[in-house]
This record gives structure tokens, sequence and C-alpha cells, in this order.
């Protein structure tokens, strides 16, 4: 009788579940096999913000489906399961078991999808206790349980991304005096100053303290405790810090296994998500993509695209020829009532690239401004001169305006222009827009500067 085909997944999580659901999908003959170093399959990190908050009840809100519904589906994982090798000519992976036993699985397909670390600068103290940084689910649980149980009293939040953003809302919600720290002039470094500085006053508008153009250069530490956040002229007290100061790929297996590392050393696939060593796949965070608007290879690691990625990479590995084509760069946040979103390049990204572009900024309202709890929504659109194609978005404002990034990311992926967007036919209603929805209104002040 001939032996089912192996596929073995590094990764439990949004792109190596989506992958391996997809995959069983497929009906083909095929054992699966996925390894977890942590305790935890299928959860949403992206949620852990809203744990800490206290908006979701419990961790168990945040995991999708365990070790045992996958059993069912003829996915076994293995969680505790380290692969701590690759062995590309022999394909096999060597697997380190928390419980202490190493062994080593031969696969015909590999999948790759060890996600991303959070990145913590080099000063003392980052070792404390009372330290924390939003990645694993055990990480969220962690710090919740802190939250619970030590009840802080002040908290530090370093770095102004989303995370940061996300996670000072959080403690403020817990009623945590709190204070963010951001080594730049605004929060929000995916947005221009000129937006970012909108998003900084939101947080001020909850009551966050912010430290801008700032770095830490220690963390005070008493009996093993963390006590302050030592910046250049003043030390903010906290019992709690937490780091938001970025992530990069892990890609340290596949860089051993002798594939050359990409942007910010993220693993390089193509867009049927093959790896250059054959068999060997990736996808999700631990991957390079391509931004669809400049062309680039891009890095940017989000959850709506790991799991699109994994779909592919499980439909793929199985035979299909499904492709991703990539990112325009698509995110969204809020701060209290204020919601942020972007799409596409920054003004800054167009200057950087050297495109002849044009930018604007338009003020509007979510809402007929005669509807009660019509809010202000602030949307920067910028596109190339000339040809008038639509290069990307920023927006910030109330309740209503952050998935308004939506239709323009629509715009960039059908590669549409200003005149295109002055023209889509999008719904109004008083309850929900201006007449003119707010997206339309910067697209008609733009259509002039483009068209010089
Ligand atoms: C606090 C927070 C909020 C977020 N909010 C959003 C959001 O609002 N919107 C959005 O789009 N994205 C958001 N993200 C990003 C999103 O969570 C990630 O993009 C997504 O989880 C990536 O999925 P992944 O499967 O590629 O990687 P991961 O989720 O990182 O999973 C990788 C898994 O691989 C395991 N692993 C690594 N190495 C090994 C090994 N050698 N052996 C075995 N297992 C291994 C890890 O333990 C991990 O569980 C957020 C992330 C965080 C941390």
């Amino acid at each position: 009788m001939a032996t089912a085909r192996r596929l073995v997944v590094i990764g439990g999580d949004a792109a190596g579940m989506s992958a391996a659901a997809q995959a069983r999908r497929r009906g083909t003959e095929l054992e699966i096999i996925v390894y977890e170093r942590s305790d935890y399959v299928s959860y949403a990190a992206c949620g852990m913000p809203y744990l800490v908050g206290g908006q979701v009840s419990g961790p168990e809100r945040l995991i999708a489906r365990r070790p045992e519904q996958f059993a069912r589906q003829d996915i076994q994982v293995f969680t505790g399961h380290e692969v701590t090798g690759i062995d590309t000519a022999g394909q096999q992976v060597t697997v380190a078991a928390r419980a202490g036993a190493t062994s080593v699985q031969h696969y015909d397909e590999l999948l790759i999808a060890t996600g991303a670390r959070e990145v913590f600068p080099d000063i003392p103290g980052v070792d404390a206790a009372g330290v924390f940084a939003l990645r694993g689910l055990a990480s969220g649980i962690a710090m919740w349980d802190f939250v619970n149980d030590r009840t802080p009293q002040h908290a530090v939040v370093i770095g102004g991304g989303y995370i940061g953003l996300e996670v000072a809302e959080a403690l403020r919600l817990r009623g945590i005096d709190t204070a963010l720290v951001h080594r730049r002039a605004e929060v929000m470094s995916t947005l221009d100053s000129d937006m970012g500085a909108l998003a900084s006053q939101a947080l001020r508008d909850i009551g966050v303290a912010l430290h801008l153009s700032e770095s830490p250069r220690a963390l005070a530490v008493s009996d093993g405790h963390v006590t302050g956040v030592v910046l250049g002229s003043e030390t903010l007290l906290a019992d709690l810090v937490v780091f938001g100061t970025g992530a990069r790929p892990v890609s340290e297996l596949a860089a051993k296994a002798g594939i050359s590392l990409g942007v910010k050393g993220a693993i390089p696939v193509d867009n049927t998500m093959r790896t250059p060593v054959p068999h060997v796949w990736a996808a999700g965070d631990c991957a390079e993509t391509v931004d669809r608007v400049s062309g680039r290879p891009v890095w940017i690691p989000l959850g709506t695209t790991a799991n699109k990625m994994g779909r592919i990479a499980g439909l793929n590995l199985t035979g299909g020829e499904a492709t991703f084509p990539g990112i325009v760069g698509t995110a969204i946040t809020k701060v209290g009532d204020t919601e942020i979103a972007r799409t596409g390049l920054r003004e800054r990204d167009c200057q950087d690239l050297g495109i002849n572009y044009a930018c604007t900024t338009i003020e509007d309202r979510t809402r007929a401004g005669y509807y009660p709890g019509a809010a202000q929504i602030m949307v920067k659109l910028c596109a190339e001169k000339g040809s008038g194609r639509l290069l990307g978005a920023q927006i910030v404002g109330g309740p209503g305006s952050g998935k308004r990034i939506d239709t323009v990311a629509a715009c960039l992926t059908a590669r549409l222009t200003v005149q295109d967007l002055v023209d889509m036919d999008l719904a109004y209603a008083p309850p929900f827009s201006p007449v003119w929805d707010p997206v339309q209104t910067a697209a008609r002040v733009l259509l002039s500067s483009v068209q010089a």
C-alpha cells in the first residue's frame, strides 16, 4: 500500500493553520502534521489588547480552534514542539519536544509559518518583572494576569505604532496612569507626520501622557521589578512597561537551511508561496510580499495577509495553482473614538520613490451634517500627476471614518485614477455619509492638482 504524502507545517497560528485547513479541504491523500512551540494554536493575537483592556472576557475567547478540533479534521497538531533544524536535501526536520525528546520527521512538502517576534531595544532592565511585549498568546495572558493580579498604577508604553496605541488605550480603560514614549515627533510612523499628529492628539484625548522624540536609555529596576523608564532628562514612574518597538520575521531556520533572506530578514517567496528551495514554502509574518502600488518587495506583517498567504500555500502545496498578488498596505486601528487607517504610499514614500505626485487633505463629516453623531473626518489622498493614478490614502476621524479606507484600497488594487474615484457610485443616506462621501470629496479636490 502506498503511504500518504506528508505535509509538515512549522508554526500553528494564522498562516500555518489556514494552510493546514485549506490543504485538508482539498481532499487529497495527505498526512498533515503541525509543530507549534507554544501551548496555543489558532489564536487571535490581534485581540490581545482588547483582552488586557477588558472588552474581551477571557483568553479562551481568543482561541478559534484547539488541537483536538483539528484532530477531527485529521490534522495532527503538536504543541510544545519546536522545530530546530531543516535538512532540505534529506527533506526532514528536527523537532525538540519541550518534554525532552528530539526526533526527526520526513516531509514531502514543508511550510514555514513561524511568524514574527518583538524587537526590544538593547537597554538595561528589559528582563525585569513587569516588562512585557505582546506577541504570542502566552504574552497576552501574562500581561492580562499581571494587570488583574498586581493592579499596576503607572504604565509606560514604549513605541507608538498600532500595537503601542492599542495597548495604551487598553491600560487607560483599566484606569492605569499611562505614558507613551515614541522616538519620532508624532506617533504612527506608518502615516505622514501631519496625519500622525492627529493620532497623537487622540492619545492625549484619552489621557495618555506623550513623550515624543524620546527614546528610553534604561529601565529602572528594584528587587527585580521595573520601577521606571529612564529618558534623557527625566525618569517616568512605571510598575508596568510594555514594548511595542517593532517586530522582525522569525526566519533563522530558513536562513540556516540555505535560503537567502529578503527585506528586513523575511523569507522570499514567489506569488505561489514557494521559497527558492524545492518543496519548501513560507507564508505569513515570516515571509516577504510585494507592494502592488510601488512593485517593491516589502515586509508588512499583518493577520489579514497571513491568513490569505496561508490559504494560497495550502491550495498550492496540494497541487493547486493559486496566486497571491501582494498587498497595498492597508491597516486600521483606533484610539478611543478616533479611527486611524492607511493604505498605499504615504507622501514621504512618493518623495523617496521620486514619483511626481500630488496630495490633498480635506476635513469633512462622517454623516450628513444635520444628522446626530456626525463626526469629524480627515482624509489625505495622494495620486500621480499626469496619469491621475491613485497612490495612497490616510484617514483619521470619529466613528465611521476608518473603514472608508477600503474604498481607496479597492481603487489601488484595481489601479484606478482620481477621476474613477470621483465617478464611483458609493452608497449615501444621511446616517452614513454626506452626499459626497469624504473620500470622494478628497478626490474632487485632488483632481485639479493631478491634471496640471
Ligand atoms: C498585539 C497584536 C495586535 C495585532 N493586531 C492586528 C490587527 O488588528 N490586524 C492585523 O491584520 N494584524 C494584527 N496583528 C498581526 C497578526 O497578529 C499577525 O500578522 C499574525 O498573527 C501572523 O500570523 P502568522 O501565522 O504568520 O504568525 P504568528 O501569529 O506569529 O504565528 C507563528 C507561530 O509559529 C510558532 N513558531 C515559531 N517558530 C517555531 C518553531 N521553530 N517551531 C515551532 N513553532 C514555531 C510561534 O510560536 C507562533 O505561534 C497583531 C499582532 C499583535 C501582536
